[in-house]
């Protein structure tokens, strides 16, 4: 027997993949190993947000003097720690949900092996296929060594939701997104957290004005150790001892949080080619993603263009279509990414270093928030916005974005660029008064003045 399509993993990609699929053929395989839950509801971005909404909370409540409120507030982590899990279990069990809801001989528990370019093996059997839909995720990368030593002082993103109460101190070795957000959580509920971080770069921000701002504005509430990183980590009866140059501290954790490993490793594409042993070296089109001249396409965390969630599903639904119809790019968004620090971090389309290295001119309208009326009013008047744009016709390229609730604007000007807005298109749209919104006017008004 030979199946139209066979997914691999079914996480945000291969979710949306099998519900695209089931609406081409009913000769499907969906092969998952591990829970049937998505890693973004279990151990991602769900339980994540959660728990940030309950250390931004708590900080605002802490910080009420700036707007003349006295309070006396107290936080018990371990009550933060049950909501965590709680609602990440609301979440797992909706996906779950889903999932159970599929026809039985559809779905396969086990991990997949590719024997060649048609037949994957499965618990021992093997099961051939047209075409595939490879959403195998990614991990997080551990050091061993560190792991060995330190067991259940050790915490990657995979575990750190099960603490059962946060503890007095951390280490958090990486400064990515997922360390950041992590690491300011965790300090904002009271932990005394430390952060490694290897190079001198925080989160998401590429242009150099924003990063520097970010990393002076985190700094203030955030212990972080600029290009450092621990050089020895010992197992001590105090807990974590971890040196580095002649310091020494002492955490009761360490969060290894240097970002993630794609599974593809573990799928055996080498039977494919002997070529693919290097994942790095895969001829992967970028966007089609379909490999090499093989139906075989791969979607989301696997091999990101953008590690996000939004983006794998995307590119899980349209690789499908690519299996069943014309093959075609599916990396169509406006690429988006937030960082949920505080203030939060974001960009759309491209990015400062992206125009760059690219060699693209481009013009920078800013907007600061230090003297923002909106701003002022929240007492959240930190930050800056960069708008990006063309020098001659003013077409909006790109953004980058520090404040608080960037979320919200990096949606606006992402939109706009998908529907290739200008900087007078864009000068033309109402801006209401007070707003943080107003901040994109001003940024674009500074645009307006360098148009040649
Ligand atoms: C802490 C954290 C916070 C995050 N926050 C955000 C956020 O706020 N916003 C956002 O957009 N993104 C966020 N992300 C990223 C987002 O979660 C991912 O981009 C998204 O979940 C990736 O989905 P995926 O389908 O590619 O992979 P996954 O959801 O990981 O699914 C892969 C599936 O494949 C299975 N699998 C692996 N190997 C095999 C095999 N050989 N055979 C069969 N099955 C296999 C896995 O077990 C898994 O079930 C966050 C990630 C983390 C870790």
């Amino acid at each position: 027997m030979t199946y139209d399509l066979i997914i691999i993993g079914a996480g945000s990609a291969g979710f949306s993949a099998y519900k695209e699929a089931i609406q081409h053929t009913d000769n499907l395989l969906i092969i998952n190993d591990g829970p049937w839950d998505t890693m973004c509801a279990r151990v991602g971005c769900m339980p994540s947000k959660v728990l940030i909404s309950s250390a931004n909370q708590l900080h605002d409540a802490q910080t009420l003097e700036k707007v003349g409120i006295k309070a006396n507030v107290q936080v018990d982590t371990s009550q933060v720690m049950n909501r965590v899990r709680t609602l990440r279990d609301s979440f797992t069990a909706a996906t779950k949900k889903q999932a159970d809801s599929w026809k039985a001989e559809h779905k396969i528990n086990g991990k997949a092996q590719f024997i060649d370019a048609h037949t994957v093996q499965v618990n021992g059997k093997t099961y051939r296929s047209k075409s595939f839909v490879i959403a195998v995720g990614s991990t997080p990368k551990i050091n061993q060594e560190w792991q060995n030593e330190l067991k259940d002082c050790f915490l990657t993103s995979d575990t750190v939701f099960e603490l059962p109460h946060l503890p007095k101190s951390m280490a958090v070795v990486g400064s990515g997104v997922i360390a950041l957000e992590l690491a300011q959580a965790m300090q904002r509920l009271g932990v005394n957290v430390t952060i490694f971080a290897r190079s001198k770069q925080l989160g998401s921000l590429t242009d150099p004005n924003l990063q520097e701002l970010a990393q002076k504005e985190i700094s203030k509430e955030l212990h972080i150790l600029f290009e450092t990183l621990p050089q020895q980590v010992k197992r001590t009866k105090a807990g974590v001892e971890i040196t580095y140059g002649s310091n020494t501290i002492t955490v009761d954790y360490l969060l290894n949080a240097t970002g993630r490993m794609s599974y593809l490793t573990t799928l055996g594409l080498e039977n494919i080619s002997t070529d693919y042993q290097d994942i790095k070296k895969l001829p992967l089109h970028p966007q089609t993603k379909q490999l090499d001249k093989f139906p075989i396409f791969i979607v989301g965390d696997a091999y990101p263009t953008l590690p996000v969630q939004h983006e794998a599903s995307q590119e899980g639904k349209l690789a499908v279509q690519n299996c069943f119809e014309k093959i075609q790019s599916i990396t169509s968004l406006t690429p988006l990414t937030i960082t949920f620090s505080s203030p939060e971090m974001a960009t759309c389309g491209k990015n400062y270093q992206q125009l760059k290295n690219e060699k693209i001119k481009f013009i920078t309208g800013t907007a600061s928030y230090e003297d923002q009326g909106r701003a002022k009013v929240l007492g959240k008047n930190k930050g800056a916005l960069k708008i990006y744009a063309n020098p001659s016709n003013g077409i909006i390229l790109g953004a980058e974005i520090f404040v608080e609730h960037a979320e919200h604007l990096a949606h606006l000007l992402a939109w706009s660029m998908t529907n290739h807005a200008t900087v007078d298109t864009l000068l033309e749209q109402p801006y209401y008064h007070p707003t943080l919104q107003e901040s994109i006017r001003t940024a674009l008004r500074d645009l307006k003045q360098q148009i040649q």
